[in-house]
């Protein structure tokens, strides 16, 4: 069955459309020393201040010598003239003579090849070179890597450790960036306590807050942490209206379904809007997205593994896109399938699985208010709507490591 025929129950890729063309991009930028710029996001393109490398340069340890004064047929005896080790200026090249020269050193004027060492005998202070050396041979020549004036990285790139080393490589010693999105997390449900305090008859540990901690400190932003608010109407509108105060982004976990303890549905509306939709998804309960003063707001729900998998399928993805990052969707994999499905349900199943020698094992256990399982998991195994699937055969997989950054 289409799970588009199911009234009311939306497809996630629709879903996801929906929510990211309604997310705003955050305009703050500021720049930062590269040091303090791993994982955050470029607002604008840098341009390389010099070429990579700033001049041609020895990819051996050899002797530097120029082909004409060589001949074809037989060995060559040429004097050494100079020794140029990486950091020296070079004096141009005498000449029919050859230059002592180390990796990375400058390659004096005059000179157009290389001969790595092994292929030379020392003769008092002249050397004999090989015939056949080519011009060009083991020299990197001048802005190989990147170019004066050209962009070095897109606007919207999220900086990982090989970029920061091309921005020093360019001689840039700070560069611009978005501030980190100020993100406000509330975990509403009376039954929950702080772990540290102990636990009377009816209460369980408030495991949303720290799970969503995580994932925000790992996409680097800035979490503004209102803790637990009780079930009632005035608790939970007095939180989300100082949520919206101190934040760009509301994420709400419980408190959205329709029992006369969830508060959360009517006080966003009173504050905002709200809309809940269904969504062809397992796990998940219905999504409240809407927004609180103007605020963007996810009401995730309150069983810990649906809010873990409705953060990173709509909330992450919307989170990056208001930080002012490029569209980034997870990398996915095929790898065989340890198990059987036989029978199709109408919703997208994401299950917490295990990759292991190219087999994707589920957990035993996918209860939504099950988070050990998710602990025990390397990522996510994805089973279309409507599919079935047979042990043995491709099944996609999405790696933790995609969606914890
Ligand atoms: P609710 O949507 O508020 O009815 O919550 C659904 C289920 O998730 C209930 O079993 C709650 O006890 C549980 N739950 C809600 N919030 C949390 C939380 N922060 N940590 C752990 N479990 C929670
Ligand atoms: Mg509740």
């Amino acid at each position: 069955m289409d799970p588009c025929s199911q009234p009311g129950l939306m497809p996630v890729d629709q879903a996801l459309e929906r929510l990211l063309a309604a997310t705003p991009v955050s305009a703050t930028v500021e720049t930062v020393p590269l040091l303090q710029a791993a994982g955050r996001v470029l607002a604008e393109a840098p341009l390389a201040a010099v070429d990579v490398p700033p001049a041609d340069n020895s990819a051996m340890d050899g002797y530097a010598v120029r082909c004409a004064d060589l001949s074809d047929a037989s060995e060559s005896r040429l004097p050494v003239s100079q020794r140029i080790a990486a950091g020296c200026a070079p004096q141009p090249l005498q000449p029919g003579t050859a230059a002592r020269i180390f990796t990375g050193a400058e390659i004096p004027p005059g000179a157009d090849a290389v001969v790595m060492q092994e292929q030379v005998r020392r003769d008092g202070n002249a050397v004999w070179l090989p015939a056949g050396v080519r011009a060009q041979q083991n020299i990197r020549p001048r802005g190989q890597d990147l170019r004066q004036g050209r962009p070095v990285l897109a606007a919207g790139r999220r900086l990982q450790p090989a970029d920061l080393g091309v921005l020093a490589s360019v001689g840039l010693a700070g560069v611009p960036v978005y501030r980190p999105l100020k993100v406000a997390v509330l975990s509403t449900g009376d039954e929950l306590v702080e772990p540290g305090q102990p636990l009377a008859a009816g209460q369980i540990y408030n495991s949303n807050r720290y799970l969503l901690a995580g994932l925000l400190a790992g996409l680097g932003m800035q979490l503004v942490d209102l803790g637990r608010v009780a079930d009632t109407a005035d608790a939970t509108e007095q939180a989300l209206r100082q949520a919206a105060e101190q934040a760009d982004l509301i994420i709400s976990t419980g408190g959205v379904s329709v029992g006369e303890e969830d508060h959360v549905k009517a006080a966003v509306e009173r504050l905002g809007a709200l809309e809940l939709w269904r969504i062809a998804i397992k796990p998940g309960k219905p999504l409240a997205y809407g927004q609180v003063c103007g605020v963007p707001f996810f009401g995730l729900p309150g069983n810990p593994a649906s809010a873990l998998i409705t953060f990173w399928l709509f909330t992450r993805p919307c989170l990056l896109k208001q930080q002012g990052a490029a569209p980034e969707p997870p990398l996915r994999m095929t790898a065989q399938a340890g198990f059987s499905r036989s029978k199709p349900i109408v919703r997208q199943e994401y299950l917490r699985a295990r990759l292991e020698d190219g087999v994707v094992q589920p957990h035993g256990n996918q209860s939504s208010g099950m988070l050990s399982s998710a602990a025990w998991a390397n990522g996510l195994a994805v089973i279309p709507a409507n599919s079935q699937l047979v042990e043995g055969e491709p099944v996609e997989f999405i790696p933790f490591s995609e969606l914890l950054v």
